[in-house]
């Protein structure tokens, strides 16, 4: 039998965010795996209780024998932030070049796991020999340090994935897109380009962190008083930039936030941000005057319990604000956060704070690809195929239509458990599907996503909880009136809803013979219904109801 190439993905197709692929290259059965990133998505509030989502790995668990390692694209959460979860199913070699390792064994840490053994660096720019793969690591742009588009190399020819991308002619810190490797790459021939799709609806080019830069150093400029910005604090650039910029306007800068300060350790420790001021405690920040200060902190998606909301709320115990101070969100506005951004935005402008984000100033830029950077990307490649990934279903498909305009002879379109053969075969195309899908992680432990917890706390917070016992002494009659406690409900302890509730059980009861034990069951059953049904009609909510019958 043939040699096969195979393309995979278990997260990050039809939707952004929990990036994971799986490439196989071997005879049927005989295949050996890698896994290309391994990420996580962010809960939003439809699923109470749950903040991260991540990949069902149970298809590559079953053959992690024939699993090479993980090979890491960036170090963005929707790319590693599983790892530390799947990880011990699969207890294999990890590759990362050196931010993304020092932030990964961070997160290793945090779960008691010493996984700096199995841990390869990778240098930027270099090859990696993973037997039959070759693995090319090719330095792009993006909006953290270190995107590595992956040349893959097989005998049965060449993939190029991207990872997350774009053409920024100015990243400031970092390599520049390595467009030379690129063009030699598109010139030795590529079966197949595995490619971001997240902005395929946005004309022109995504922009630069240097033009960023420029606009951030004219806006602080004029502004007097304190300035705290908020943005990703995985954007090094952006983060180097506003310390420029302080520098310029004579200020001094402050961190505010775990994941700021995390980031810019890291970022040190690989020799980034090397010719920057210092940073002061945000402690020692208070003594300062007003205009002499820029903080940068946390919490620019409006999180709850991110620096920046806290700061509004007037709850952070370091960062005071004031009437006319100002606040730049320099990050794009999230589709989905825009109530909760909303919202902080509101609660600032009401105390006399100067609002600046992208919706009136040129703040931010994407780190994903527009159309002209598609643009250029294919014709340096001259890919033979087009698979669009790292997009939601209508992303994917306006990519596949914007590859067609682009004269690319074949496209496939994929959707998580997809298998793609890419050879032989007389085009790519999707022949098989692997089981796929999502788990949760609920406190600290993962669950489908519709396992029981999940159901039952979806149906919590919308209708409450009735807990009824029932006290039947030896006679077997009613000791005493039910105790009843109920959660979520709109009603008070002492509301008339108890006192007819009560009743009703008591009618209820009185139906059956309590000496009965082969009745207990029918009892509670019963009374089960006559109270949801009570509740429903009294309040409008029939709460998930328990009831005990206890003899005393
Ligand atoms: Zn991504
Ligand atoms: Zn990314």
């Amino acid at each position: 039998m043939k040699e096969e190439l195979l393309f995979c993905p278990l997260g990050g197709s039809g939707e952004i965010g929990m990036n994971m692929n799986l490439f196989a290259y071997g005879k049927p059965r005989e295949q050996k795996w890698i896994i290309v990133d391994i990420g996580v998505t962010f809960a939003d509030d439809t699923v109470p209780g749950i903040d991260l989502i991540y990949p069902d790995p149970g298809f590559i668990v079953d053959k992690k024998d024939d699993l090479l390692g993980i090979v890491l694209t960036h170090a963005h959460e929707d790319h590693i932030g599983a790892i530390a979860h799947i990880w011990p199913k699969l207890n294999c070699k990890i590759y990362a070049t050196p931010f993304t390792a020092v932030l990964i064994i961070e997160k290793f840490k945090e779960k008691k796991i010493d996984i700096t053994p199995f841990i390869n660096v990778v240098q930027l720019n270099s090859t990696l020999e993973l037997s039959p793969f070759k693995i090319e690591f090719i330095t792009l742009t993006h909006s953290i340090l270190e995107p590595n588009g992956l040349r893959i190399q097989t005998p049965a020819g060449n993939i190029l994935h991207t990872g997350d991308w774009k053409v920024d002619p100015n990243p400031l810190i970092g390599g520049d897109i390595n467009e030379k490797r690129l063009r030699e790459i598109g010139q030795d021939g590529v079966l197949a380009m595995i490619c971001d799709s997240t902005n395929v609806f946005s004309e022109g080019k995504s922009g630069s962190e240097g033009d960023v830069r420029k606009s951030l150093m004219n806006i602080m400029s004029r502004l007097k008083k304190r300035i705290i910005v908020t943005s990703f604090a995985s954007n090094v650039a952006r983060m180097e930039t506003i310390f420029h910029c302080a520098k310029q306007t004579g200020r001094n800068i402050s961190l505010v936030g775990r994941s700021m300060h995390r980031i810019f350790k890291a970022a040190r420790k690989c020799g980034y941000l090397k010719d920057i001021i210092d940073p002061i405690d945000p402690k020692e920040a208070k003594n300062l005057s007003r205009e002499k200060i820029v903080y940068l902190c946390t919490g620019s998606q409006g999180e709850p319990l991110g620096a920046m909301m806290r700061i509004a709320k007037f709850t952070h115990p370091d960062v005071l604000i004031e009437k006319g101070d100002a606040v730049i969100f320099s990050s794009k506005i999230i589709p989905g956060n825009e109530k909760k951004l909303y919202k902080l935005h509101n609660q600032l402008v009401k105390e006399g704070l100067e609002v600046i984000s992208e919706e009136n100033e040129f703040v931010h830029v994407s780190g994903h690809p527009n159309r002209e950077d598609l643009k250029e990307m294919y014709d340096w490649i001259k890919p033979n195929c087009i698979i669009p990934v790292h997009g939601e279903h209508r992303h994917m498909i306006e990519h596949i239509n914007f590859a067609k305009e682009m004269q690319v002879p074949e496209t496939v379109l994929v959707e998580n458990g997809d298998i793609v053969k890419l050879y032989p075969g007389k085009k790519p195309e999707v022949y098989d599907r692997a089981p796929s899908g999502k788990l949760f992680v609920d406190g600290s432990i993962s669950v489908d996503e519709d396992f029981k917890s999940i159901k039952e706390r979806k149906n919590l917070s919308s209708n409450g909880f009735l807990d009824v016992t029932i006290l039947i002494n030896s006679e077997g009659s009613l000791h005493d009136r039910p105790i009843l406690t109920f959660v979520g409900l709109p009603v008070l302890e002492n509301d008339e809803f108890k006192f007819g509730l009560e009743e009703e059980i008591d009618k209820t009861v009185k139906t059956f013979s309590l000496n009965n034990k082969k009745q207990e069951n029918n009892i509670i059953d019963t009374i089960r219904v006559v109270c949801k049904k009570y509740s429903k009609e009294k309040t409008g909510k029939k709460p998930i109801t328990n009831v005990n019958l206890v003899k005393i």
